[in-house]
């Protein structure tokens, strides 16, 4: 398997007083090229933690994390953006667009911000709007779409920097049922089509089945991972 996310015995510490919490003990995880994988465990286990690691938004406190086969934590901290900027996607709960760009100029922002050439940034667009079925409306505003249609734009505009690793913290939670679906199996495909390596922290084992495979953690560890077919999803009825 080709990996394109490599953590490598994590500790991430945070201060707490006069001491310090330690909200990832020890953790490994690779996740391949066109990989999907779930993260699933109780509020404060670490997830997020574990994601801003992955997205070198933070340093661990020791460890070793590969990006697309650099190493984040040999580089400072200008090499630590631009290995972000070029390597990794990062999509949060709330998709974070600008009120006042159209969809394709969320889009065309992020390519600007990483120097790229506007003719090329806008093909890319284009073309990224059409896979995540928003062709039509490229030209509305966030508070003209549904907020599917936002979590699109926004899983687009990640996509945009042709990214080894996509990153999404909870995305389907300030969304109903039938459009949660909806982006769990969007973000299946757009994992196969660009062959990144996907790592999705979900509250909801319902979409686990859409991935490869699904870790578990609590209090700071990796308790588990297994391929996502082991996994009983929830009853549906
Ligand atoms: P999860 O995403 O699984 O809910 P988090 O990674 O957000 O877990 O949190 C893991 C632990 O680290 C929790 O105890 C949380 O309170 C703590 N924590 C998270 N972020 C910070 C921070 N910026 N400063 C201090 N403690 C934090
Ligand atoms: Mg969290």
């Amino acid at each position: 398997m080709d990996t394109a996310l490599n953590l490598i015995n994590i500790t991430l510490e945070y201060p707490d007083g006069d001491s310090t919490l330690k909200a990832l003990d020890q953790v490994s995880l690779a996740v391949g090229a066109g990989e999907f994988l779930a993260l699933v465990g109780p509020s404060g286990s670490g997830k997020s933690s574990l994601l801003s690691v992955a997205a070198a938004l933070i340093r661990p406190t020791s460890g070793v994390v590969t990006i697309a086969g650099q190493e984040a934590t040999d580089l400072r901290d200008e090499g630590l953006t631009a290995l972000r900027r070029e390597k990794v996607g990062i999509i949060f709960q709330q998709p974070n667009l600008l009120a006042s760009l159209t969809a394709v100029d969320q889009l065309l922002l992020a390519d600007h911000l990483r120097g790229k050439p506007l003719a090329a940034a806008r093909r890319r667009a284009a073309e990224l709007l059409e896979v995540v079925g928003l062709g039509d409306v490229a030209g509305k505003r966030p508070h003209q779409l549904s907020g599917g249609q936002r979590q699109r734009v926004n899983i687009a505009r990640a996509l945009m920097g042709r990214p080894a690793v996509l990153l999404v913290d909870e995305p389907t939670a300030a969304l109903d049922h039938a459009r949660s679906g909806e982006i769990v199996g969007l973000l299946r495909e757009v994992t196969d089509e660009f062959r990144v390596a996907t790592v999705m922290v979900t509250h909801d084992t319902e979409f686990v089945p859409l991935t490869d495979a699904v870790a578990t953690m609590r209090d700071g560890r990796i308790s588990a991972r297994q391929p996502s077919g082991s996994v009983p999803s929830r009853a549906s009825s």
